[in-house]
């Protein structure tokens, strides 16, 4: 059966952009981001593409659980830590590593240490250096610090930290959370606590901050972390394409509109393709009219308003586009970022918004099984 929608995934380009990062951040160990079902493209193919990674991180212990019943073995580190004393019970079955960003959290493992007497708990610290969504103060760090080096069962293994503002490559609020980071751990420069602080933004921007491991997400789907910009700008390659089929190729008449709300008027007698895709699929309801989407003949222009099922497309540079034909909504010839820009929001959204009923396919670039 001929599939309406389907994306395909690419697991040699996660491969080789991994080794990108490796390339970038030579000295690091990287702590592959492959949360939210791998940026949308499969928890367990991105494991697996990635199992050369140091370790992964994930955001919730249901993430875990998949990961170990598929067999992955690396390191596991919650980045928002545990929530409750359930969550925190399934940390040891599991050998997942959480982060701590708060004190009841610290009550939450003690607890749990006090449960299982012979058992210790890896951790890392979450410092707050200026983005103020988790992390401890800098003014409390070293009590927090001394609270889990007085339980000799906690191993603290790091003191980590994010960035509100590494997309932008000019922004001052980097400098600043940089310097926060670096005087807060200025007490423990004799100790082992390993530095983190690298999403993909700043392991391409900003070598100082690569540290002892980096956490890359993004830039392992293919994509540019930055404002402006694509992937291939780095060297990076897509690991999802998304395609659709034209289900009908109709005539305008000048003047006549297309779609919901009749947002886009036909300036002149005009041929249009109507695709089978829509924000049912994940193809975003924001982009604009003149959102690029690519047939084999190039790139033509959305036109009027995505609807659940469909979209439609300016079809006057492509008078031989036929029913049935494949239409490319990102991959290789249109960057998801420039879908993401069109819409006003970015790949990472795009990517993890793929719908339950669009096929996935995936592969490696030799294989060329590509098509359903
Ligand atoms: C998701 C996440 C990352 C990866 O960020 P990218 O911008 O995708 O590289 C790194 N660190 C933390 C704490 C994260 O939540």
């Amino acid at each position: 059966m001929s599939q309406r929608a389907w994306v395909t995934l690419n697991s040699a380009a996660l491969r080789h952009n991994l080794a990108m990062v490796r390339h970038y951040a030579p000295q690091a160990k990287v702590m592959a981001a492959i949360k939210a079902d791998g940026y949308g493209h499969g928890l367990l193919l991105a494991a697996r593409a990635l199992q050369t990674a140091d370790a992964f991180a994930i955001a919730t212990i249901g993430e875990a659980e998949r990961l170990r019943q598929g067999g992955v073995t690396q390191p596991l580190i919650l980045l928002e830590g545990v929530h409750d004393a359930a969550a925190a019970a399934a940390l040891l079955p599991l050998q997942v590593t959480p982060v701590l960003h708060s004190t009841y959290q610290l009550a939450l493992l003690q607890r749990l240490l006090a449960e299982n007497p012979r058992e210790t708990i890896p951790l890392w610290l979450k410092l707050d250096s200026g983005m103020h969504r988790l992390g401890f103060r800098p003014e409390v760090l070293a009590a927090v610090i001394a609270a889990v080096q007085a339980e000799p069962r906690l191993q603290l293994q790091g003191v980590m930290s994010h960035f509100a503002c590494a997309d932008d490559p000019q922004a001052r609020m980097t400098e600043d959370q940089i310097v926060c980071y670096e005087r807060s751990l200025l007490p423990y420069q004799e100790t082992p606590l390993q530095q983190s602080l690298a999403n993909s933004a700043a392991i391409l921007t900003r070598p100082a901050t690569h540290r002892d491991w980096v956490r890359p997400g993004i830039m392992l789907y293919g994509c540019s972390p930055l404002l402006n910009g694509v992937g291939s700008d780095f060297n990076l390659q897509p690991v999802m394409r998304f395609y659709a089929r034209l289900i009908a190729v109709r005539q305008l008449l000048q003047g006549e509109t297309i779609g919901y709300g009749a947002t886009w008027q036909a300036p002149d007698a005009m041929a249009v393709g109507v695709v089978s895709v829509g924000y049912g699929d994940g193809y975003p309801r924001h982009a604009a009219a003149g959102t690029p989407v690519a047939l084999k003949t190039g790139e033509a222009p959305l036109i009027g308003r995505v609807s659940m099922d469909m979209i439609t497309i300016d079809l006057r540079q492509h008078p031989d586009a036929c029913v049935g034909d494949v239409v490319e909504l990102w991959g290789d010839t249109i960057a998801v970022e420039r879908v993401a820009a069109a819409a006003s929001t970015i790949s990472y959204e795009l990517l993890c918004g793929i719908g339950n009923r669009v096929q996935r396919i995936s592969g490696n670039e030799e294989q060329r099984t590509w098509s359903p």
